[in-house]
């Protein structure tokens, strides 16, 4: 016999038994989204390396390591998507999409990165997420994190989360920081860790998000970025939590929320939640108003976010909810004679009731074998269809989930029986 194959390190399946809260997450998420005006857009997950270089900046995760690049038989240079925000751009662009103010557009799908896998943590993970286009604020940022705020509420999550913000100021403003930070940092050398000490030079920034505990304590001490923004940018911010304030979203500043990708300025946000151990953070975004320039295209700001489906699917487990939907109905066959007429009957219940759960049994077997597989199923009831209710134009009904008395009904009312007794 030959080996089996087994799938790639840190690339999960999603089981038959986890699909259910994947499909509630995703179709939940997809009513939320259109309720704020959010289209769909669907981009491919292989994409030339230069969009993701380009964009995400060379001294991050990401572009440092984590990215699944190879070479095409082509021999061109092409990537796995490791995030969904540089080809959302990308597209918007190509396609002419941002010639009117306020495009607003969201996404899902799976994301590539090579990382260590480990609990919330894997290198095939999924994201949906949303961007916004052509609006500088802070309305905008204020509504979208007033729809994720909703969608945690509708997911029953809420209060699981709390939502860290900070701001990265303009362009020059971070630029002015960095330095300074840079500086400050370059004093206390001796206190970095191996990390830190490479990411001095190509991202200080970065080194504020360490979770190394030796570095906390210079971390704490480190100057604040927040310090050092303008008039402009302290306005933007002060407007977006006082919006905030007035729809009961309550926040934290955090100081060293800087994200891992280049591209953000001022808004950055990320929602967390301590019930997953050492990977938190569900959902992060942040403005990005230099991006659109970047690709090649006018100056236009644009905002986003990108929640990690895996993430909110543990949280999700974690309820007590059931989102499996069972079926409604078991068809049993008792004589073997009438496979043909039960098939034709179970699709004549379906063109009569489309939204009906019915498994017809397959394979034959005994009663009592189509008796257990009917348990197992977890349906409502059971259909008998057998030759005695053929001859007669009925059907049996047995209550599978209670005490109730069999009971016969006729093939013509069937289905308005079915409509009437099933609590769905
Ligand atoms: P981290 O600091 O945890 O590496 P990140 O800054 O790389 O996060 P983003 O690029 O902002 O993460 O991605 C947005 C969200 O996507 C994350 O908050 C997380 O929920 C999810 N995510 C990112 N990388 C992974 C991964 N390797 N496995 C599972 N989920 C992930
Ligand atoms: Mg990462």
């Amino acid at each position: 016999m030959s080996e089996k194959i087994q799938s790639l390190r840190g690339m999960p399946d999603i089981l038959p038994l986890d699909a259910p809260v994947w499909q509630y997450l995703e179709r939940t998420a997809a009513a939320v989204l259109s309720s704020y005006g959010y289209a769909y857009l669907g981009t491919p997950l292989l994409e030339s390396t230069a969009l993701f270089t380009r964009s995400i900046g060379a001294a991050t995760d990401i572009i440092e390591k984590e990215m699944y690049t190879f070479a095409d038989r082509n021999n061109e240079s092409v990537s796995l998507r490791p995030e969904g925000t540089a080809s959302v751009v990308r597209a918007m662009l190509q396609h002419g999409l941002l010639q009117t103010p306020g495009q607003k557009v969201w996404y899902q799908g799976p994301m590539f990165r090579y990382e260590k896998p480990q609990r919330g943590r894997s290198r095939q993970f999924h994201q949906i997420g949303a961007e916004v286009f052509g609006l500088a604020g802070p309305d905008i940022d204020a509504e979208l994190l007033a729809m994720s705020a909703r969608l945690w509420e509708v997911l029953g999550i809420s209060g699981n989360l709390r939502l860290e913000i900070n701001s990265l100021g303009s362009a020059t403003e971070r630029q002015r920081y960095r330095q300074h930070l840079h500086d400050w940092l370059a004093l206390h050398k001796a206190e970095l860790d191996d990390d830190s000490l490479r990411r001095l030079e190509t991202n200080p920034m970065r080194i504020l998000d360490s979770k190394n505990p030796d570095m906390q304590a210079l971390i704490g001490a480190a100057p604040k970025l927040f310090d050092h923004l303008g008039d402009t940018s302290r306005e933007h911010f002060d407007q977006l939590m006082a919006i905030l304030d007035c729809m009961n979203i309550s926040w934290q500043h955090n100081h060293r929320l800087v994200r891992g990708l280049d591209y953000y300025t001022h808004t950055v946000f990320e929602w967390v939640t301590d019930d997953l151990g050492a990977q938190g953070t569900v959902c992060a975004g942040g403005r990005y108003d230099g991006l659109v320039e970047l690709h090649g295209g006018a100056a236009i700001p644009g905002i986003g976010f990108a929640m990690g489906q895996e993430r909110l699917v543990a949280l999700l487990q974690q309820l007590p909810q059931d989102f499996a939907r069972q079926p409604d109905v078991y068809l049993i066959i008792a004589d073997q004679s009438l496979q043909q007429q039960a098939i034709v009957l179970a699709e004549q219940l379906r063109d009569q009731l489309p939204e009906l759960r019915l498994l017809t049994n397959m394979g034959g077997g005994s009663m009592r074998a189509q008796f257990k597989r009917a348990d197992r199923s977890k349906a409502q009831i059971a259909l008998v269809l057998g030759a005695d209710e053929w001859a007669t134009d009925q059907i049996t009904v047995k209550w599978l989930r209670n005490q109730q008395d069999q009971v016969a009904v006729s093939l013509q009312e069937l289905g308005k029986w079915l409509q009437q007794n099933l609590n769905s």
